[in-house]
């Protein structure tokens, strides 16, 4: 009996470990940090040896494959360690790919991961197929080939998750765009976040569609650089496409092999530029799996807005609340502020990803009347908007950022927590962040 040794146990590590043990492999989950109690409980019921608070190299050295958790850089010494004995390394969805025959649409990308992600689900749902979410989202991918059987699986996948693929292949794979970040976990170099992003086209053969931004000059300009056999489909909203989805007066026209499928903007469930971008990869991929166009149009419309992005909370004194804690990059700010049309208090700020806030520049001079800060360390964001005579504040908390933009904004303006920072310095995550965030406008 062959040995499988997962390292990290939290969902992606112990859905992997279950599966190992599933389908009767030798187990060992080890971890070198504290293992979050609902998932011990999760190992045990399932019988799967593990350690935590340290790594034991006798129990894992003897592995005949290891399965990487996505959180684990590749440069740590048991890393190091493992590859030196020339043992394997693989991630989760690459040891649960082998176990699964069902259809995959893989999505993956620097913004717009989630959302696509679920609206695809949606469609799929909508269409009444059997179809599992998965990857980033939710349960984890290994754990549902354990325990469910889906025909269809829609799967968010990171860049890290990607890094120890090898042989798993998508149907369809989407890239929904690239712009900086994470960059310290790829030397710094930005060729080798992008070629992590590609990696999921390697394996696709000529019938597998590969859906791309190509408004997207990162992804344009990499896409030479790749051999992939298969079709290619386009989304823009600069120009016509022959296959692939565009805009076309006040309508999204998709088009795939012979058939064509229009939606109209105004009918979109999901507000923003970036959200037209999201809904024609969406519509893509269900034109691509055969869905109806009517089904498509009526999902793209009764879709519900996904919590912490550009998720309305509620209007107190004619001021609307917007969480949109998820923007923890620069980009996904741009798009937040971008589609706002009314005046903006801006609550922005967290831990500094290296972020380069030059390119707000023009959409803060003309839509924001004030900023406030919610981090440690606000430096950069003064330096950035400092001299643009706005009001700006610093706060340390969501109920202190909150009264401060109420103080700032007035009847008909908009207060948008759109931080364009990972939220670590005071939350415990993004979802935290947000939470507390709508929890103090409630309080208001
Ligand atoms: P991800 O899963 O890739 O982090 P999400 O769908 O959770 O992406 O969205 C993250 C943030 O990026 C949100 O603030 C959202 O408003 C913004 N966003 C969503 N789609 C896009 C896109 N296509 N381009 C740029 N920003 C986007």
């Amino acid at each position: 009996m062959s040995r499988i040794v997962v390292l990290g146990g939290a969902e992606s590590g112990v859905g992997a470990a279950v599966l190992a043990k599933v389908k009767g492999f030798e187990v060992f989950l080890s971890d070198k940090g504290n293992i979050d109690p609902k998932y011990v409980e999760e190992l045990r019921k399932w019988d799967i040896p593990f350690e935590q608070g340290g790594h034991s190299e006798d129990l894992i050295l003897n592995a005949d494959e290891v399965v990487k958790s996505p959180g684990i850089p590749s440069t740590v010494p048991m890393i190091r360690k493992i590859e030196d004995k020339g043992i394997h390394i693989i991630s989760e969805i690459e040891f649960a790919s082998r176990y699964d025959s069902a259809r995959k649409i893989c999505i993956t990308g620097s913004n717009g991961k989630t959302t696509t992600t679920s609206l695809i689900y949606y469609l799929l749902q909508q269409a009444g197929l059997n179809v599992g979410l998965g990857g980033n989202i939710g349960k984890s991918y290994a754990y549902q080939v354990a325990t469910e059987h889906f025909d269809y699986y829609v799967l968010e996948i990171s860049s890290f998750q990607l890094d120890n693929c090898y042989d798993f292949r998508p149907d369809i794979a989407i890239i929904t765009n690239i712009t900086p970040d994470h960059l310290d976990r790829y030397d710094h170099n930005m060729e080798n976040y992008v070629r992590a992003k590609f990696r999921i086209t390697r394996n696709l053969r000529p019938e597998d569609c590969f859906i791309f931004d190509s408004d997207d000059e990162i992804t344009i300009n990499h896409l030479d650089k790749i051999v992939t056999r298969a079709k290619k489909l386009p989304f823009t909203q600069k120009g016509e496409v022959e296959q692939g989805a565009f805009l076309s007066g006040d309508k999204i026209k998709v088009r795939y092999e012979k058939d064509e499928c229009d939606i109209y903007l105004e009918e979109l469930a999901l507000g923003g530029k970036h959200n037209i971008y999201n809904s024609m990869a969406a519509a893509l991929a269900a034109k691509a799996t055969g869905i109806d166009n009517a089904v498509i149009r009526e999902s793209l419309r009764s879709f519900k807005t996904i919590e912490h992005r550009l998720e309305p909370v509620m209007s107190v004194g004619g001021v609307l609340y917007i969480n949109d804690s998820k923007a923890t990059n620069v980009d996904a700010a741009w798009y937040a502020l971008e589609c706002q049309k009314k005046p903006v208090v801006w609550i922005v700020g967290g831990t500094d990803k290296g972020n380069d806030y030059s390119v707000l520049d023009s959409l803060v001079k003309e839509k924001v009347k004030g900023i406030v800060c919610l981090g440690v360390d606000n430096a950069k964001i003064h330096a950035a908007f400092g001299k643009m005579g706005k009001p700006l504040v610093d706060t340390l908390s969501a109920d202190e950022a909150v009264k401060a933009a109420s103080k700032m904004a007035a009847d008909g303006d908009v207060v948008l927590l759109s931080p364009c920072c990972a939220s670590f310095d005071l939350f415990k995550c993004y979802e935290d962040r947000g939470e507390k965030f709508k929890e103090a406008v409630r309080n208001l």
